[in-house]
């Protein structure tokens, strides 16, 4: 067998969703030598080893992506050998033309969520926890390549056991940018228009707080990543036709959010496809007819 080094340079939606730390892994397990980075076009891996292996490589390569890779542009060459020593996650290279699709924002994965209510995890109950498979992407970013120092996730530096995940290869957090907890991360607070700061000593009742106010019939305006989301309870006709007339959108309907699709499945018409959509990693805002005309008549008619 012939030893090779092939270059490969893949251009699409490949940064912020674990590719890199695939590509390792993949690399490692074939016992092939070289390295890869994100540069402003995508990604580039060089790999050295015998040509079989480099050709399985590839095939893998396209064949078994992390979930939310979309490759759109892929180019191959051989170079003369370099007598790489091992496998190896490269910074990042600044170069002058950006054309990089960027994954958008991706709803908490099934990982995180079993996380974030698990009493024995660090991350229990701490609302900003994401991971490679998921967590804001674009609308932290500030300039590319995707990489930490490029997001408003810049000024927390992260706490001796964050780093310890952003720098295993193993972990699923292996440089997932936005990685945070609540030791290091941003936190939650509740201000009130009249009353200040009402913030609790833990962001969980903080939130609850939050919650609560909405309960009793008041809007909360909920900054996030992408910016604020007005929220108020869709079943008190009071509140709803109140932000109507503070937002000036007297007509147009407003989106409601769901704890879960069975709930969805009470008020309306779910079939396969929608829960698909519904349910599928981007959570996108989908619109749907209701079972009964006359509910939520001033949120949407
Ligand atoms: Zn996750
Ligand atoms: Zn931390």
């Amino acid at each position: 067998m012939k030893i090779k080094r092939m270059k490969i340079a893949l251009g699409g939606v490949v940064q912020g969703v674990g590719f890199r730390p695939f590509v390792y892994r993949l690399a490692c397990s074939l016992g092939l030598k070289g390295y890869v980075l994100n540069s402003t076009k995508g990604v580039i891996i060089e790999v050295e080893g015998h040509s079989e292996l480099l050709n399985r490589f590839y095939r893998l390569l396209l064949k078994n992506p992390p979930p939310l890779t979309a490759i759109t542009a892929r180019s191959v060459e051989f170079l003369k050998l370099a007598g790489f020593k091992n496998f190896k996650i490269r910074e990042s290279r600044e170069g002058a033309k950006k054309e990089l699709l960027i994954s958008p924002d991706i709803a908490t994965c099934k990982k995180c969520l079993g996380e974030l209510f698990s009493p024995s995890d660090r991350r229990f109950l701490y609302p900003f926890i994401n991971c490679t498979d998921c967590g804001p992407r674009f609308t932290i970013i500030t300039d590319l390549p995707y990489d930490r120092k490029y997001t408003t996730m810049k000024k927390f530096e992260m706490c001796e056991d964050c780093l310890a995940e952003y720098t295993d290869p193993l972990s699923r957090r292996y440089h997932a940018q936005p990685n945070a907890c609540e030791k290091c991360g941003p936190q939650v607070r509740l201000i009130s228009a009249k009353k200040g700061n009402l913030s609790s000593f833990s962001g969980y009742e903080t939130i609850k707080k939050a919650a609560g106010f909405i309960e009793k019939g008041n809007i909360v305006a909920v900054k996030g990543v992408g910016g604020f989301h007005l929220m108020a309870d869709a079943c008190n006709q009071r509140v709803v036709l109140e932000l109507r007339r503070k937002k000036m959108r007297p007509f147009k309907p407003f989106a409601i959010m769901s704890s879960d699709i069975e709930k969805v499945k009470e008020y309306c018409e779910v079939d396969r496809r929608t829960e698909e959509l519904l349910l599928s990693p981007r959570r996108p805002i989908v619109l749907l007819k209701k079972r009964c005309c006359g509910r939520f008549k001033d949120i949407a008619d």
